[in-house]
Parts: C-alpha cells; sequence; structure tokens
C-alpha cells in the first residue's frame, strides 16, 4: 500500500526529496507506468530523459536477462567485451576517437574535468580554471556542484572546490572576460534542461568553439541529458554543427541502468595514462549490456528521426496551444523531444499538479516551466493524448 511505503521512506529515508508525487510505481511498458492501485500513468518525462526506450522495451529486457545470467560483474583488471563494443558505438558516432566508462552524469562530467586538468598537466602547462554557465546543471557531486550555476545548490556546501567560476550564458563577451591564462576548459549544455529548456543559439555555440581554439581552452559539452537522441541528432553538438574536444553523456545512455561515459578527441584522451582515472563499476558487463542494446534500438528502430519528426509535431501542437491560451504560455522552447512549455507564474503549479491528476507525467522546472522528455519511440497519438490534457489543464486555471 502507499500510505506504508510512504511511512517508511519518512521513518528511513534521507529527506532529500521532500514530499514525492503520492505515487509509487509497479510496472511499465512504452510510455506507461502502472501504479500499485492499478492506475495507469503516462510519462512524458521517461525518468527524466532517461528511459529512451520507454519501459521495458523487449530488446533492452532481453538484454538484460541474458547478460545477468551470464555475468554481471568482473572487474577493470580484465578485458570487458561490452565495453569495448559501446565504446565503438559511440565513437563511430560522433566526433570522439574514445570513451571512458563511469556511473553516472555527475561521475562523468567529473571524469571531464579531471581529463582537462591532466591534459595541460601534461604538457607542464598550469591551466586548472573551468567556466561553466549561470542557469547550468552538472551533479551534485562537490565539483559538479561547483560548476552548477545555481546559488542555491551551492550555499550549503561552501567552501566550493576552488578554480569553477560561471557566466551568463549567450555572451561571448561574458566569455572573453572571464578567460585566464589558467583556463583549462569551458564546459556548457547546449540545451540546458534542468533550468527548463534553454538553447543557446547558434552563433554563440560556434563562437565559443571558435573562441576556445583561439585561445587553447577545451570545448567540454554536457550531453547527459542532451545525448541519445533527444534532441533530434545523436548529440546536440551536431544539431549545433560544432565538435567539443570533451563531451559527457549518461541518462538516456543505459535506458535506465546506471552508466555514463566521457568521451574526448584523441590528443585529449591521451592525457589519462595507466594509473590516471578509474572506477569499480564503470562499464561493466551488465551496464554496457544496456548501453548496446539501447544504441541498437536506437539505430534499428530509426529512434532519432523519430525524435525529429515527433519533435516536430510537438512543437506545432504547442504552438497552436500558445496561440489558444496566449494569455497563459509565455513561450514554447522545443528540441527535438526535450520541451518547455513555460507558463505564468501564478498559474504554473496549478497547471503541474492538473496534469498530474491527468495521470500525466511532467516536471515543473524553477517553478514554471513544464518540461517533458518522452521516450524516442513516442507515437503521434500520444502526443496528442498530451496536448488535449494540457489543453485541459490551461482551461481549468
Ligand atoms: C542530470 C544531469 C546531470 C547529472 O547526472 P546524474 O546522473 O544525476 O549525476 C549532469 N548534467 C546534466 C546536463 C544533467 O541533466
Amino acid at each position: 500500500m502507499l500510505e506504508d511505503i510512504i511511512a517508511l521512506d519518512k521513518k528511513y529515508y534521507m529527506n532529500t526529496f521532500g514530499e514525492r508525487l503520492p505515487v509509487c510505481f509497479d510496472r511499465g511498458e512504452g510510455i506507461k507506468l502502472y501504479a500499485d492501485n492499478g492506475d495507469v500513468y503516462y510519462d512524458f518525462l521517461g525518468g527524466i530523459a532517461v528511459n529512451a526506450l520507454g519501459h521495458s522495451h523487449p530488446r533492452l529486457v532481453n538484454a538484460l536477462k541474458t547478460q545477468v545470467e551470464k555475468l554481471i560483474h568482473t572487474s577493470s583488471l580484465y578485458y570487458i567485451e561490452n565495453q569495448a563494443r559501446l565504446a565503438q558505438k559511440l565513437v563511430e558516432n560522433s566526433c570522439a576517437d574514445k570513451a571512458f566508462f563511469c556511473n553516472s552524469g555527475a561521475e562523468a562530467n567529473e571524469g571531464a574535468f579531471k581529463l582537462a586538468k591532466i591534459y595541460f598537466y601534461k604538457k607542464g602547462m598550469e591551466k586548472y580554471e573551468i567556466i561553466s554557465l549561470d542557469h547550468s546543471f552538472h551533479g551534485r557531486t562537490l565539483a559538479t556542484v561547483a560548476a552548477t550555476g545555481q546559488p542555491h545548490y551551492q550555499a550549503p556546501y561552501k567552501p566550493l572546490t576552488p578554480g569553477f567560476k560561471q557566466i551568463r550564458p549567450n555572451s561571448l563577451e561574458a566569455v572573453s572576460e572571464a578567460v585566464t591564462d589558467k583556463t583549462a576548459a569551458i564546459m556548457i549544455e547546449l540545451i540546458q534542461g534542468e533550468s527548463g529548456v534553454h538553447p543557446m543559439d547558434v552563433e554563440y555555440a560556434k563562437g565559443l568553439r571558435k573562441l576556445c581554439d583561439e585561445k587553447g581552452i577545451l570545448l567540454i559539452i554536457d550531453e547527459v541529458q542532451t545525448g541519445m537522441g533527444r534532441t533530434g541528432k545523436l548529440f546536440a553538438h551536431q544539431l549545433y554543427g560544432i565538435e567539443p574536444d570533451i563531451f559527457t553523456c549518461a541518462k538516456a545512455l543505459g535506458g535506465g541502468v546506471p552508466i555514463g561515459a566521457v568521451c574526448a578527441k584523441a590528443e585529449v584522451a591521451a592525457a589519462f595514462e595507466p594509473g590516471d582515472h578509474g572506477t569499480t563499476f564503470g562499464g561493466n558487463p551488465l551496464a554496457t549490456a544496456a548501453g548496446l542494446a539501447v544504441f541498437e534500438a536506437i539505430e534499428e528502430e530509426h529512434l532519432v528521426e523519430n525524435a525529429r519528426s515527433m519533435g516536430r509535431i510537438f512543437e506545432e501542437r504547442l504552438n497552436e496551444l500558445s496561440k489558444k491560451h496566449r494569455d497563459k504560455i509565455v513561450d514554447v522552447r522545443c528540441a527535438g523531444l526535450l520541451v518547455g512549455v513555460e507558463l505564468k507564474p501564478e498559474i504554473a503549479k496549478g497547471v503541474f499538479d492538473r496534469l498530474f491528476k491527468k495521470k500525466i507525467l511532467a516536471s515543473l522546472c524553477k517553478g514554471l516551466t513544464i518540461r517533458i522528455a518522452p521516450p524516442l519511440n513516442i507515437t503521434a497519438d500520444e502526443i496528442d493524448l498530451f496536448i488535449s490534457a494540457l489543453d485541459e489543464a490551461l482551461s481549468e486555471v
């Protein structure tokens, strides 16, 4: 029973998530989630951009079943076939030459910081500063909190890891002002997810690449949320037509099984030599079996293309809706299937609560923006379901 679970949680679980939504899911299929009382929900948030294939996708389920029966974990002391094959997939489908696996987005970003720092260390150069952007989100570890440009995440953990600073997004002038001879890297999300789906300008992204080249600074793109087809390209940097020196990936990479990746150009990746970095669990046979199954499904079911075409439908429908509710919808921001609908502050929470009552799962960013990141295999009918629920919710507030 839900009440019993809530009581256990309150008694034994650290209260970092406060009052959660009052539901506990038992199983899922595609975009549907079934609560333990039998209620059916529609998961338009996809576990926050994680469940790229939806729930219980047969290819992922079978790959995991098969792998669990053979082998779950060995050690990084030995070669791992799935790990090598998943690295090959990432490299062959991006601008990177090498990959390294870990267990989460934050850990991937930590790996990227370490790689940027060691790259200059091995050149005998004293460059260690990392610049990131206001309103960014890079994770919850100490270094990634220092890179996350949101004061409320940083305040309790001061003094922060030194060497990080944040600047305003979409301003090359701000970058030029912030860069010093100690700057090692600039890390950005091309589309800021957690803050409510805020895309960078293409000119800015291209300018940043040029500026990094001119000043000998590494460009790191955090693709933890935007990667694996979410934006209608496999990676957002492909959408923007730029090549980062390092990019990180996690969330959708394992379709729900924890895995992250640091991907880098050959020259940069070469800075990691034996003993310089490591992991116990990262890229183990089970996690990389999941990654391979997700990758194969994305390829064989043309899910990047589907994200692009369904993303367009979403955008059209939402633009129609924003004409109808122009007094309530402030902005619609879409990048493939990463979608943000910014609402007037006084109604946003009400709309979110009504969507939940209608069994539609989304998230509310900054109390303003309804964010959705549905499975990449979403259909036009499922999009209509969301649109009519949102239409109703908007009419009710
Ligand atoms: C979710 C997220 C992270 C952190 O990932 P975890 O797996 O929670 O550590 C980092 N960067 C971005 C852009 C994210 O969306």
